[in-house]
Protein backbone atom coordinates (compact mmCIF):
# COMPACT_ATOMS: atom_id res chain seq x y z
CA UNK A 1 0.00 0.00 0.00
CA UNK A 2 3.16 2.53 0.40
CA UNK A 3 1.90 4.00 3.36
CA UNK A 4 -1.71 4.75 1.44
CA UNK A 5 -4.41 3.61 3.34
CA UNK A 6 -6.52 1.33 1.57
CA UNK A 7 -9.91 2.49 0.12
CA UNK A 8 -13.01 0.49 0.86
CA UNK A 9 -15.97 0.68 -1.42
CA UNK A 10 -19.65 0.50 0.11
CA UNK A 11 -20.74 0.00 -3.21
CA UNK A 12 -18.36 -2.68 -4.75
CA UNK A 13 -17.57 -6.48 -3.44
CA UNK A 14 -15.08 -5.18 -0.73
CA UNK A 15 -13.27 -8.26 0.23
CA UNK A 16 -12.16 -7.73 4.50
CA UNK A 17 -10.37 -10.88 5.57
CA UNK A 18 -8.85 -9.40 8.53
CA UNK A 19 -10.83 -7.57 10.59
CA UNK A 20 -8.23 -6.21 13.15
CA UNK A 21 -6.63 -4.33 10.46
CA UNK A 22 -9.31 -1.79 10.78
CA UNK A 23 -8.65 -1.30 14.04
CA UNK A 24 -5.05 0.23 12.93
CA UNK A 25 -6.27 1.74 9.35
CA UNK A 26 -9.10 3.18 9.96
CA UNK A 27 -9.43 3.63 14.27
CA UNK A 28 -12.18 1.28 14.61
CA UNK A 29 -12.60 0.30 18.52
CA UNK A 30 -12.76 -3.77 19.35
CA UNK A 31 -16.07 -4.28 21.03
CA UNK A 32 -14.35 -7.14 23.60
CA UNK A 33 -14.56 -4.31 26.39
CA UNK A 34 -18.03 -3.00 25.53
CA UNK A 35 -20.44 -6.13 25.28
CA UNK A 36 -20.51 -6.72 29.04
CA UNK A 37 -22.37 -3.22 29.54
CA UNK A 38 -25.27 -4.43 27.78
CA UNK A 39 -28.25 -5.30 29.65
CA UNK A 40 -28.98 -8.67 27.69
CA UNK A 41 -25.90 -8.48 24.42
CA UNK A 42 -27.61 -9.88 21.27
CA UNK A 43 -26.51 -12.89 19.06
CA UNK A 44 -24.51 -10.75 17.24
CA UNK A 45 -22.88 -9.00 20.02
CA UNK A 46 -22.03 -12.41 21.98
CA UNK A 47 -20.89 -14.00 19.22
CA UNK A 48 -18.58 -10.72 18.04
CA UNK A 49 -20.05 -10.82 15.00
CA UNK A 50 -20.16 -7.15 15.88
CA UNK A 51 -16.46 -6.58 16.35
CA UNK A 52 -16.43 -2.59 16.44
CA UNK A 53 -17.54 0.42 17.07
CA UNK A 54 -17.23 4.24 17.18
CA UNK A 55 -18.38 5.88 20.34
CA UNK A 56 -21.02 3.57 21.65
CA UNK A 57 -20.46 4.71 25.24
CA UNK A 58 -22.66 7.40 24.51
CA UNK A 59 -25.25 5.02 23.93
CA UNK A 60 -24.71 2.55 26.68
CA UNK A 61 -25.08 6.08 29.12
CA UNK A 62 -27.95 7.22 27.48
CA UNK A 63 -29.46 3.85 28.22
CA UNK A 64 -28.08 3.95 31.98
CA UNK A 65 -29.07 7.22 32.56
CA UNK A 66 -32.30 6.43 31.01
CA UNK A 67 -31.79 9.82 28.44
CA UNK A 68 -32.54 9.88 24.64
CA UNK A 69 -31.45 8.69 21.56
CA UNK A 70 -31.42 7.14 18.18
CA UNK A 71 -30.69 4.21 16.38
CA UNK A 72 -30.37 4.89 12.25
CA UNK A 73 -30.01 2.59 9.79
CA UNK A 74 -31.58 1.84 6.00
CA UNK A 75 -32.03 -0.11 3.24
CA UNK A 76 -31.59 0.74 -0.77
CA UNK A 77 -34.72 -0.41 -2.21
CA UNK A 78 -33.16 -2.65 -5.14
CA UNK A 79 -34.91 -6.33 -4.24
CA UNK A 80 -36.06 -8.55 -1.74
CA UNK A 81 -34.43 -8.57 2.75
CA UNK A 82 -31.13 -11.00 2.20
CA UNK A 83 -29.37 -11.65 5.36
CA UNK A 84 -27.24 -8.38 5.21
CA UNK A 85 -30.20 -6.70 5.26
CA UNK A 86 -31.54 -8.73 8.36
CA UNK A 87 -29.28 -8.45 10.07
CA UNK A 88 -28.48 -4.90 10.10
CA UNK A 89 -32.42 -4.71 10.67
CA UNK A 90 -32.18 -7.09 13.70
CA UNK A 91 -29.60 -4.74 15.12
CA UNK A 92 -31.46 -1.67 14.92
CA UNK A 93 -34.53 -3.27 16.61
CA UNK A 94 -32.10 -4.71 19.38
CA UNK A 95 -31.22 -1.28 20.32
CA UNK A 96 -34.70 0.07 19.58
CA UNK A 97 -35.72 -2.54 22.51
CA UNK A 98 -33.14 -1.62 24.60
CA UNK A 99 -34.68 1.59 26.06
CA UNK A 100 -38.09 3.55 25.89
CA UNK A 101 -36.24 6.19 25.13
CA UNK A 102 -35.26 5.23 22.19
CA UNK A 103 -36.17 5.50 18.45
CA UNK A 104 -35.46 4.53 15.43
CA UNK A 105 -34.74 6.35 12.01
CA UNK A 106 -34.92 3.85 8.72
CA UNK A 107 -34.31 5.56 5.31
CA UNK A 108 -35.79 3.62 2.18
CA UNK A 109 -32.26 4.90 0.36
CA UNK A 110 -33.87 5.28 -2.98
CA UNK A 111 -32.02 7.66 -4.32
CA UNK A 112 -29.02 5.45 -3.74
CA UNK A 113 -30.62 3.06 -5.53
CA UNK A 114 -31.16 5.25 -8.90
CA UNK A 115 -28.09 6.57 -8.67
CA UNK A 116 -26.06 2.90 -8.05
CA UNK A 117 -29.08 0.55 -9.98
CA UNK A 118 -30.97 2.77 -11.86
CA UNK A 119 -33.96 1.67 -10.09
CA UNK A 120 -36.79 4.37 -11.02
CA UNK A 121 -38.63 6.22 -7.55
CA UNK A 122 -42.14 4.48 -8.78
CA UNK A 123 -40.34 1.18 -8.67
CA UNK A 124 -38.05 1.27 -5.63
CA UNK A 125 -41.64 2.44 -3.72
CA UNK A 126 -43.07 -0.85 -4.29
CA UNK A 127 -39.80 -2.51 -3.25
CA UNK A 128 -39.64 -0.85 -0.01
CA UNK A 129 -43.49 -2.23 0.91
CA UNK A 130 -41.85 -5.67 0.90
CA UNK A 131 -38.81 -4.67 2.85
CA UNK A 132 -40.65 -2.49 5.68
CA UNK A 133 -43.00 -5.74 5.96
CA UNK A 134 -39.84 -7.65 6.72
CA UNK A 135 -38.78 -5.36 9.25
CA UNK A 136 -41.92 -5.38 11.28
CA UNK A 137 -41.95 -8.98 10.97
CA UNK A 138 -38.58 -9.01 12.57
CA UNK A 139 -39.98 -6.53 15.61
CA UNK A 140 -39.47 -3.23 14.68
CA UNK A 141 -41.77 -1.33 16.93
CA UNK A 142 -43.73 1.49 14.21
CA UNK A 143 -44.48 3.38 17.44
CA UNK A 144 -41.18 4.57 18.41
CA UNK A 145 -39.90 4.30 14.57
CA UNK A 146 -39.47 6.60 11.85
CA UNK A 147 -39.73 5.03 8.46
CA UNK A 148 -39.14 7.25 5.11
CA UNK A 149 -38.08 7.38 1.47
CA UNK A 150 -35.28 9.76 0.87
CA UNK A 151 -36.75 11.38 -2.01
CA UNK A 152 -39.88 12.13 -0.02
CA UNK A 153 -38.09 13.53 3.02
CA UNK A 154 -37.17 17.29 2.38
CA UNK A 155 -35.21 17.48 5.56
CA UNK A 156 -32.82 14.77 4.54
CA UNK A 157 -32.94 16.32 0.99
CA UNK A 158 -31.99 19.57 2.12
CA UNK A 159 -29.53 18.66 4.78
CA UNK A 160 -27.86 16.73 1.59
CA UNK A 161 -27.35 19.95 -0.57
CA UNK A 162 -25.95 21.84 2.56
CA UNK A 163 -23.25 18.97 3.30
CA UNK A 164 -22.05 19.60 -0.46
CA UNK A 165 -20.86 22.79 0.98
CA UNK A 166 -18.64 21.38 2.94
CA UNK A 167 -17.24 19.07 0.85
CA UNK A 168 -14.31 18.83 -1.73
CA UNK A 169 -13.88 16.46 -4.97
CA UNK A 170 -10.58 15.32 -3.57
CA UNK A 171 -12.54 14.39 -0.26
CA UNK A 172 -14.55 12.29 -1.39
CA UNK A 173 -12.21 10.91 -3.94
CA UNK A 174 -10.11 10.15 -0.60
CA UNK A 175 -12.57 8.83 0.95
CA UNK A 176 -14.46 6.79 -1.84
CA UNK A 177 -11.95 6.61 -4.69
CA UNK A 178 -13.67 7.76 -8.20
CA UNK A 179 -16.69 7.31 -8.54
CA UNK A 180 -19.93 8.91 -11.43
CA UNK A 181 -21.31 11.58 -9.58
CA UNK A 182 -24.76 10.23 -8.39
CA UNK A 183 -22.99 8.08 -5.77
CA UNK A 184 -21.25 10.92 -4.24
CA UNK A 185 -24.93 13.02 -4.42
CA UNK A 186 -26.28 10.21 -2.84
CA UNK A 187 -23.43 9.75 0.20
CA UNK A 188 -24.08 13.39 0.91
CA UNK A 189 -28.22 12.85 1.32
CA UNK A 190 -27.21 9.31 3.34
CA UNK A 191 -25.12 11.58 5.92
CA UNK A 192 -28.42 13.95 5.86
CA UNK A 193 -29.96 10.08 6.72
CA UNK A 194 -27.76 9.84 9.75
CA UNK A 195 -28.04 13.28 11.13
CA UNK A 196 -31.64 13.40 10.86
CA UNK A 197 -32.87 12.20 14.07
CA UNK A 198 -30.75 15.21 15.29
CA UNK A 199 -32.83 18.12 13.99
CA UNK A 200 -34.60 20.20 16.91
CA UNK A 201 -37.63 18.23 14.72
CA UNK A 202 -36.81 14.83 15.98
CA UNK A 203 -35.99 16.33 19.68
CA UNK A 204 -32.59 16.52 18.77
CA UNK A 205 -29.53 16.86 19.35
CA UNK A 206 -28.91 13.29 20.68
CA UNK A 207 -26.76 10.11 20.76
CA UNK A 208 -27.09 8.49 17.37
CA UNK A 209 -25.91 4.92 16.65
CA UNK A 210 -25.78 3.46 13.13
CA UNK A 211 -25.40 -0.37 13.12
CA UNK A 212 -23.46 -1.29 9.62
CA UNK A 213 -21.76 -3.59 7.63
CA UNK A 214 -17.76 -2.84 7.79
CA UNK A 215 -17.88 -2.02 4.24
CA UNK A 216 -19.56 0.91 4.93
CA UNK A 217 -17.47 2.61 7.30
CA UNK A 218 -16.66 5.08 4.49
CA UNK A 219 -20.38 6.97 4.89
CA UNK A 220 -19.40 6.99 8.50
CA UNK A 221 -16.28 8.78 8.20
CA UNK A 222 -17.72 11.25 6.24
CA UNK A 223 -20.88 12.00 8.18
CA UNK A 224 -18.38 12.23 11.21
CA UNK A 225 -16.54 14.75 9.71
CA UNK A 226 -19.20 17.11 8.31
CA UNK A 227 -21.38 16.43 11.98
CA UNK A 228 -18.39 18.27 13.01
CA UNK A 229 -18.26 20.62 10.54
CA UNK A 230 -21.82 21.99 11.30
CA UNK A 231 -21.38 22.00 14.99
CA UNK A 232 -21.73 25.13 15.51
CA UNK A 233 -25.29 25.22 13.24
CA UNK A 234 -27.05 22.28 14.55
CA UNK A 235 -25.12 21.38 17.89
CA UNK A 236 -24.87 17.90 16.14
CA UNK A 237 -23.52 15.00 18.51
CA UNK A 238 -20.86 12.79 16.18
CA UNK A 239 -22.94 10.09 15.73
CA UNK A 240 -21.43 6.26 16.49
CA UNK A 241 -21.61 3.31 14.77
CA UNK A 242 -21.27 -0.27 15.31
CA UNK A 243 -19.27 -2.58 13.11
CA UNK A 244 -20.47 -6.08 12.15
CA UNK A 245 -18.88 -9.00 9.81
CA UNK A 246 -20.07 -9.56 6.50
CA UNK A 247 -21.82 -12.73 6.10
CA UNK A 248 -20.31 -15.14 3.23
CA UNK A 249 -21.98 -15.76 0.03
CA UNK A 250 -23.16 -19.45 0.20
CA UNK A 251 -20.59 -20.87 -2.51
CA UNK A 252 -17.68 -19.11 -0.28
CA UNK A 253 -17.25 -15.52 -1.80
CA UNK A 254 -16.78 -12.73 0.28
CA UNK A 255 -20.43 -10.73 -0.44
CA UNK A 256 -23.66 -11.85 -1.62
CA UNK A 257 -23.76 -11.47 -5.22
CA UNK A 258 -27.00 -10.47 -6.88
CA UNK A 259 -25.32 -12.12 -10.63
CA UNK A 260 -25.39 -15.99 -9.06
CA UNK A 261 -28.79 -16.65 -7.22
CA UNK A 262 -27.65 -20.07 -5.46
CA UNK A 263 -24.87 -17.37 -3.42
CA UNK A 264 -27.68 -16.29 -1.07
CA UNK A 265 -30.40 -16.60 0.71
CA UNK A 266 -33.83 -14.08 0.51
CA UNK A 267 -35.91 -13.96 3.39
CA UNK A 268 -38.96 -14.64 0.50
CA UNK A 269 -37.04 -17.77 -0.95
CA UNK A 270 -39.80 -21.08 -0.16
CA UNK A 271 -38.11 -23.22 2.38
CA UNK A 272 -37.65 -26.08 -0.28
CA UNK A 273 -35.35 -23.26 -2.11
CA UNK A 274 -33.78 -22.28 0.70
CA UNK A 275 -33.02 -25.95 1.61
CA UNK A 276 -31.41 -26.52 -1.91
CA UNK A 277 -28.80 -23.82 -1.23
CA UNK A 278 -27.76 -24.57 2.08
CA UNK A 279 -27.36 -28.52 0.49
CA UNK A 280 -25.31 -26.52 -2.13
CA UNK A 281 -23.15 -24.51 0.46
CA UNK A 282 -19.59 -24.15 0.67
CA UNK A 283 -18.66 -26.07 3.91
CA UNK A 284 -15.49 -26.70 5.60
CA UNK A 285 -15.27 -30.42 5.34
CA UNK A 286 -12.54 -32.76 3.94
CA UNK A 287 -12.16 -34.25 1.03
CA UNK A 288 -12.88 -37.45 2.75
CA UNK A 289 -15.04 -38.76 5.58
CA UNK A 290 -12.26 -40.68 6.73
CA UNK A 291 -10.51 -37.69 6.78
CA UNK A 292 -13.03 -35.95 8.20
CA UNK A 293 -13.37 -37.86 11.20
CA UNK A 294 -9.40 -38.05 11.50
CA UNK A 295 -8.92 -34.36 11.19
CA UNK A 296 -12.41 -32.78 11.73
CA UNK A 297 -13.63 -29.76 9.56
CA UNK A 298 -12.85 -26.12 10.21
CA UNK A 299 -16.18 -24.59 11.07
CA UNK A 300 -13.88 -21.55 10.74
CA UNK A 301 -13.86 -21.82 6.76
CA UNK A 302 -17.22 -23.14 6.90
CA UNK A 303 -20.54 -21.12 5.49
CA UNK A 304 -23.02 -23.46 6.83
CA UNK A 305 -21.34 -23.26 10.14
CA UNK A 306 -22.07 -19.25 9.56
CA UNK A 307 -25.44 -19.63 8.74
CA UNK A 308 -26.23 -21.06 11.64
CA UNK A 309 -24.14 -19.13 14.26
CA UNK A 310 -24.66 -15.89 12.37
CA UNK A 311 -28.39 -15.96 12.20
CA UNK A 312 -30.45 -19.31 12.91
CA UNK A 313 -29.57 -20.49 15.90
CA UNK A 314 -30.36 -18.94 19.06
CA UNK A 315 -28.86 -21.32 21.25
CA UNK A 316 -25.27 -20.70 22.19
CA UNK A 317 -24.92 -24.17 23.59
CA UNK A 318 -26.19 -25.50 20.80
CA UNK A 319 -23.55 -23.57 18.23
CA UNK A 320 -20.34 -24.75 20.43
CA UNK A 321 -21.82 -28.42 20.07
CA UNK A 322 -21.94 -28.24 16.67
CA UNK A 323 -18.51 -26.20 16.44
CA UNK A 324 -16.85 -29.27 19.07
CA UNK A 325 -18.05 -31.84 16.92
CA UNK A 326 -17.17 -30.84 13.86
CA UNK A 327 -13.46 -30.08 14.64
CA UNK A 328 -13.26 -33.25 16.59
CA UNK A 329 -14.25 -35.42 13.47
CA UNK A 330 -17.74 -36.57 14.87
CA UNK A 331 -20.17 -34.20 12.73
CA UNK A 332 -20.78 -35.12 9.08
CA UNK A 333 -21.11 -32.53 6.71
CA UNK A 334 -24.21 -34.09 4.99
CA UNK A 335 -26.36 -34.32 8.21
CA UNK A 336 -24.86 -31.25 9.14
CA UNK A 337 -26.03 -29.28 6.30
CA UNK A 338 -29.77 -31.34 6.84
CA UNK A 339 -29.98 -29.82 10.23
CA UNK A 340 -29.13 -26.25 9.32
CA UNK A 341 -31.62 -26.63 6.33
CA UNK A 342 -34.28 -27.36 8.76
CA UNK A 343 -33.37 -24.32 11.05
CA UNK A 344 -33.30 -22.31 7.67
CA UNK A 345 -36.91 -23.22 6.85
CA UNK A 346 -38.34 -22.89 10.27
CA UNK A 347 -37.31 -19.62 10.39
CA UNK A 348 -38.38 -18.77 6.61
CA UNK A 349 -41.50 -20.84 7.24
CA UNK A 350 -42.54 -18.39 10.69
CA UNK A 351 -41.10 -15.42 9.45
CA UNK A 352 -43.12 -15.36 6.08
CA UNK A 353 -46.30 -15.79 7.54
CA UNK A 354 -45.65 -12.90 9.95
CA UNK A 355 -44.59 -10.94 7.30
CA UNK A 356 -47.70 -11.21 5.15
CA UNK A 357 -49.70 -10.32 7.73
CA UNK A 358 -47.14 -6.72 8.24
CA UNK A 359 -47.94 -5.94 3.77
CA UNK A 360 -50.95 -3.24 5.04
CA UNK A 361 -49.24 -1.52 7.86
CA UNK A 362 -46.05 -1.41 5.79
CA UNK A 363 -47.74 0.32 3.12
CA UNK A 364 -49.29 2.78 5.65
CA UNK A 365 -45.75 3.37 7.55
CA UNK A 366 -44.63 4.28 3.97
CA UNK A 367 -47.31 6.14 3.04
CA UNK A 368 -47.41 8.82 6.01
CA UNK A 369 -44.16 9.93 4.47
FE1 LIG B 1 -19.43 -27.27 8.39
FE2 LIG B 1 -20.94 -28.99 9.66
FE3 LIG B 1 -19.17 -29.80 7.81
FE4 LIG B 1 -18.34 -28.86 10.18
S1 LIG B 1 -19.56 -30.72 9.84
S2 LIG B 1 -17.51 -28.34 8.17
S3 LIG B 1 -19.86 -27.30 10.60
S4 LIG B 1 -21.01 -28.55 7.47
Amino acid sequence: MGGKRPIIDPWGTTRIDDYSKLFKEFGIESIEPLVSKFPHPSRYLRRRVIFGHRDLQRIIEAIRDGQPFAVMSGIKPTGEFHLGTKMTAEEIIYFQHLSPKAVASYAIADVEAYADNGIPFEESAEIAVANVADLLALGLDPKRAYVYRQSAEIRVLKLGSMFSRGVTYSMLKAIYGVKQFGLYISALIQVGDILLPQLKDFGGPKPVVVPVGADQDPHIRLTRDLASKYHDQFGFIIPGATYHKLIHSLTGEAKMSKRTPMSYLLLSDTPELAGEKVLNALTGGRETVEKQRKLGGVPEKCVVYELGLFHFIDDDDKVRQIYEECVKGIRMCGECKCEHAEYVARFLKEHQRKRKSFIDAARKLLSQK
